[in-house]
């Protein structure tokens, strides 16, 4: 039986079409081997949008996400844009479709692939075998926090204020989303926190802890933010699935990702209570190789891998892609972001081309 998925598809600016029609190619030839039908329905965002209809989330785009299964972003932005009112910018964009899906959760994975193990500034040794999971919460703590502002004091002094607050409710629906993630991968989730000097950490700490005798089969541990940003560079082995809040999230994917060195490989996807997830590369729209034939397709191709497992629930779809990425970076294969001696240089295209030749062998 055919299992049909309506996907939303927002190709954006700079990039964002090149290797858009390398993941829907992908796409559309693991289609029959796994027995699965997709419509993909195009809808503007960013640049592209402010160019068509003037604004960069039109509402035709929040309503087809909205009626779709999932949805597949590339990336937006460009210096067309830039002086425009921050309303009208492309970013805005961006943040009313997180705040209109209602977006909670960003789930960044770190996998370094022997292949490319070269590309990290770490030590081969300390990177190898590193296979991580960064779930951040994505709409709560400091950074919506109230009160927050630049206020003056009684003695005329300016202060800069912004608050650190969680409810127990939201930290429980993150906590739920990590522990659920963590069950799809080796079991073990750390927490990580400021529990030793912020109040706001204390309740965090707690709920996960309660939260954690639902989910008997992980093992949850917790670590101070500050211990966690030494580890992950020191022995970021140690690491399946970390759970953190906002701020802290913001920092520590970051580090994550570069353990991995190369910004064209990585996947993110950003999910809600309910309604369709959006999945999506982590860098931007590389105006500077735009139309070029030059842009990496993979991390693009990869977020459709974390659509199939975490979106669409078909982790054999999204196994298949994954295997057949690292394939074809196995046979040579790089476009010019990841280009070394002895390998074979590929465009935005013909990677495409070989990802799909490994699919269909
Ligand atoms: P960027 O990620 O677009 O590019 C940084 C560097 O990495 C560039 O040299 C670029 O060529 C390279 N690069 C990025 N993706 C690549 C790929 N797939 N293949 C090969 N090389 C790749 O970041 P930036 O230059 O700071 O920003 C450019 C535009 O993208 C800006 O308008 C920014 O606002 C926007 N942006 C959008 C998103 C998003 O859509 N989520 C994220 C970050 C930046």
């Amino acid at each position: 039986m055919t299992t049909a998925y309506r996907i939303a598809v927002l190709a954006g600016d700079g990039i964002g079409p090149e290797i858009t029609e390398v993941t829907l190619n992908v796409l559309r030839a693991i289609a029959p081997r796994f027995n699965l039908d997709f419509e993909f329905v195009p809808a503007l965002i960013g640049g592209c949008a402010i160019d068509a209809v003037g604004e960069p989330l039109p509402a035709a785009t929040l309503e087809t996400c909205r009626q779709s299964d999932a949805v597949l972003l590339a990336a937006i932005g460009g210096t067309k844009w830039d002086t425009l009112p921050r309303p009208l910018r492309p970013e805005t964009g961006l943040l009313k479709l997180r705040a209109g899906l209602g977006l909670f959760a960003n789930l960044r994975p770190a996998k370094i692939l022997p292949q490319l193990i070269n590309a990290s500034s770490l030590k081969p040794e300390v990177v190898a075998g590193v296979d991580l999971m960064v779930v951040r919460e994505l709409t709560g703590g400091i950074y919506f926090g109230q009160p927050r502002g630049i206020f003056t004091t009684e003695s005329g002094d300016a202060r800069g204020v912004n608050t650190m607050a969680y409810t127990a409710a939201e930290v429980d629906r993150i906590g739920r989303v990590a522990f659920e993630t963590a069950r799809k991968r080796q079991r073990k989730l750390c927490s990580v926190d400021k529990a030793n000097v912020l109040e706001v950490s204390q309740l965090w700490r707690d709920r996960l802890t309660a939260l954690s005798a639902e989910y008997p089969d992980v093992e949850l541990t917790h670590l101070y933010v500050d211990n966690a940003a030494m580890q992950l560079v020191r022995s970021p082995k140690q690491f399946d699935t970390i759970v953190t809040g906002n701020l802290f999230g913001d920092i520590l994917s970051d580090i994550a990702a570069m353990l991995t060195g190369s910004i064209g490989m990585l996947p993110s996807a950003s999910l809600g209570a309910s309604g369709p997830a959006v999945f999506e590369p982590v860098h931007g729209s590389a105006p500077d190789i735009a139309g070029q034939d030059k842009a990496n397709p993979l991390a693009m191709v990869l977020s459709a891998a974390m659509m199939l497992r975490y979106g669409l629930n078909q982790p054999a779809a999204a196994t298949a892609i994954e295997q057949a990425t690292l394939a074809v970076l196995e046979q040579g294969y790089r476009t010019s972001d990841l280009m070394t001696e002895g390998c074979i240089l590929v465009g935005c295209q013909a990677m495409g081309e070989q990802l799909i030749a490994q699919l269909t062998l």
